[in-house]
């Protein structure tokens, strides 16, 4: 076995080859996308819901039962994006169907959106992270190709960031979820406005005022692009 063959072996092994290297080897970890996402700025929607059941990027794969691609119109207006799936998420295949997503089905319709119209959302993983934990860093990056392309693919005019892991994740930022409330942000050309995740609203309801306050927030700034 040549140096370095080992190396290469146990990272097959977990599913992560070429696109991560051990940590103490001379290379970076994570220097870019895995194969599996690396194409997806070139994919259709039938392609990227292919590209993304047969993913096998992070380790996240593993544990999933259905991948969680997005739902809603693929020509919205309106993007949301939320952190990750959750069990009930990852039983059904679609985002936000528990009782998280309720209250978003509540929050859209407050002012005047739904699911099924004029509205897409998306998670920044597409696999369920084992017990509900936080997505890392290095499976955020690793879906990310994903993400940017339905971006592109929807052409939203406007983007909702769901909580400080989906806003610092997707403006790549370490900045506070009270410093990014409340402002016009940007990815690209389009804007983007934070508000909190659905799941701390529902254990902070005394935040939903300041929820409220980014809806209306982002219906004005919608209105004023419309
Ligand atoms: N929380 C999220 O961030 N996304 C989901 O799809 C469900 C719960």
């Amino acid at each position: 076995m040549r140096p370095g063959d080992r190396d290469e072996a146990i990272l097959r092994e977990m599913g992560l080859y070429p696109a991560w290297r051990l940590k103490g080897s001379k290379e970076p970890v994570c220097e870019e996308a895995a194969p599996d996402a690396a194409g997806a700025s070139e994919m259709d929607w039938d392609a990227i819901r292919e590209s993304i059941a047969s993913c096998t990027a992070c380790p996240l794969s593993r544990g999933r039962n259905k991948v969680v691609v997005g739902v809603g119109s693929e020509q919205a207006d309106w993007l949301f994006v939320g952190e990750a799936p959750g069990a009930e998420e990852d039983l059904k295949g679609e985002p936000f169907v528990g009782q998280a997503g309720k209250l978003l089905d509540n929050m859209l319709a407050a002012i005047g959106l739904s699911r099924q119209n004029n509205v897409y959302i998306a998670n920044t993983v597409k696999c369920r992270p084992p017990g509900n934990r936080n997505p890392e860093p290095v499976e955020m990056a690793a879906c990310r190709p994903y993400l940017s392309r339905q971006i592109e693919l929807v052409k939203p005019k406007l983007i909702v960031l769901l909580g400080r892991i989906a806003a610092q994740s997707v403006l790549d930022t370490d900045a506070s979820i009270s410093a990014l409330r409340g402002k016009r942000l940007a990815l690209g050309n389009i804007p983007v406005v934070v508000t909190y995740h659905p799941a701390y609203l529902l254990r902070n309801p005394v935040d939903k005022a300041k929820a409220w306050e980014d809806l209306c927030f982002a219906k004005t700034m919608m209105a004023q692009l419309s």
